[in-house]
């Protein structure tokens, strides 16, 4: 085994996230230090790691996102990195700086890309700027009604307003008619300032039935650049992500190059390092855009990490340390990610609860990323992912016809889970056939086969 690119790295997060980076570290040979909350006492990712310390009460401001005791945990452990995971405080340029001042490697690009990147109107500009095709709307944030009015005669209907610091599918109105407008304008400045901090808008048309489909990318500081490809993002409920598979059974060859080339260009002139994901929505016709950056490890990076069988939270430490990284080589098979939730099925409300019964699938192809055991409980404070269910295959059909084997193996006992959601959807033609958008599960919930089982505890 090498030299371990670091002694002791604490991971600022928990649930699933935290256990895949604990999982990184132990094979790297660096120590590690979990933090928690009073909610999270028992859970999977203090378990596992070499030492863990408690940073608050379950409110995640107040624990997960305290910074002060966050710093003050990695300074009494002695830890010389910390990762931040997804959600939390991974894409605050804040904390990414406090880190730097307290002598402690932030696992993430610079705090300046951070800043760039969150502010989704001016990562738009910059893009504009290097010849990476944008959704069309307006330059930059628009504070004044008149400018608004002005563009929206431009860009015509329908239309979305976004919150600048928006994100996790939050802070966007979309407008179908023109009476509507002014009203959404309003309403949408206010929603932005309450959630994020900033009343920062910005316009752009809205494309209906689009395909979500994001780059990977990993950037070593030294020269080294790479793409490993996409992944279709478009099941999605209320624009947040559902189920995942690379490569997309949309894209040519020619146009996966092209996305790639655009996304490496994205990164070069951000001065990008570390792991980063580009997102685009892709049209009917095949024309791509550039919706934003994400500065993170994303969610639904197993999938990458299987067609290419490289681990990207080990490369994101390996960046961190000063290391070069290896080139991905080629990427083989297919691969799909169901994102397993505490809800309802059908109406997707949350159920959080005791879980009297947990038994993951297996065999081949099959991965589950999860935090969760028989007799853990699922806190209300925090987001709802039971698991992630990646099932890869040779082809497309084989990656499916295994996730519905692992989706029906798979036994969840004492919480609504979204599972029967996934295995109707696993079986539906049209998905099978790879003919879908990010407008496909609404209809697909109204159609759904009516013989499915109701839900039983
Ligand atoms: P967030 O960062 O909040 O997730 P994104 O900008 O990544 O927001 O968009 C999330 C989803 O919202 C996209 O995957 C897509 O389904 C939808 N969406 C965003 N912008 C547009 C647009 N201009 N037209 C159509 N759909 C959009």
């Amino acid at each position: 085994m090498n030299p371990p690119p670091f002694r002791k790295i604490l991971v600022a997060n928990r649930g699933e996230i935290a256990v895949r980076i604990i999982r990184a570290c132990r094979e790297m040979g660096i120590r590690t230090v979990a933090i928690y909350s009073t909610a999270d006492r028992d859970a999977l990712h203090v378990r596992l790691s070499d030492e863990s310390v408690c940073v608050g009460p379950p409110e995640t401001n107040v624990s997960y996102r305290n910074i002060p005791n966050i710093i003050s945990a990695a300074e009494i452990t002695q830890a010389e990195a910390i990762h931040p995971g997804y959600g939390f405080l991974s894409e605050n340029a804040h904390f990414a700086e406090i880190c730097q001042s307290a002598g402690v490697i932030f696992i993430g690009p610079s705090p300046e890309s951070i800043t760039l990147m969150g502010d989704k109107a001016r990562a738009k500009s910059l893009m504009r700027e290097t010849g990476v095709p944008v959704v069309p709307g307006s330059e930059g944030a628009i504070s004044s009604e008149e400018d608004a009015i002005t563009l929206f005669r431009e860009i015509g209907l329908p239309l979305i307003i976004k919150a600048s610091a928006g994100g996790g599918g939050r802070g966007m109105r979309i407008v179908h008619q023109e009476t509507d407008f002014e009203n959404a304008f309003q309403a949408a400045q206010t929603e932005a300032y309450q959630a994020f901090g900033s009343k920062d808008v910005y316009i752009e048309k809205y494309f209906i039935n689009p395909r979500h489909v994001e780059i990977q990318i990993l950037a070593d500081g030294k020269g080294n650049i790479y793409s490993l490809g996409e992944r279709d993002c478009s099941i999605q409920r209320r624009h947040q992500k559902l189920v995942e598979e690379a490569p997309s059974p949309f894209l040519t060859p020619k146009l996966r190059q092209e996305m790639s080339d655009a996304a490496l260009r994205a990164a070069k002139a951000a001065g990008y390092t570390n792991a980063g994901t580009v997102e685009f929505l892709v049209d009917e016709r095949k024309n791509f855009f550039f919706i934003e950056m994400n500065t993170r490890i994303q969610v639904e990076h197993p999938i990458t990490e299987s067609i290419f069988q490289y681990d990207l939270v080990k490369a994101q430490i390996r960046i961190a340390a000063g290391l070069p990284i290896e080139p991905p080589g080629k990427p083989f098979g297919h691969a799909i990610e169901c994102r397993i939730n505490a809800e309802d099925p059908w109406t997707f409300a949350p159920s959080p609860g005791t879980i009297q019964q947990f038994m993951i699938p297996g065999g081949p192809g099959i991965r589950v990323d999860t935090a969760f055991f028989s007799g853990a409980t699922v806190p209300p404070n925090y987001d709802s992912l039971l698991a992630k269910l990646i099932a890869t295959g040779r082809t497309r059909e084989e990656a499916l016809d295994r996730m519905s084997r692992g989706l029906s193996e798979f036994v969840i006992r004492g919480v609504k889970t979204t599972l029967p959601f996934h295995l109707a959807l696993m079986n539906d033609s049209e998905f099978r056939k790879g003919q879908y958008s990010t407008g496909f599960v609404e209809p697909f919930l109204a159609r759904r086969p009516k013989e499915t089982e109701p839900f039983e505890e």
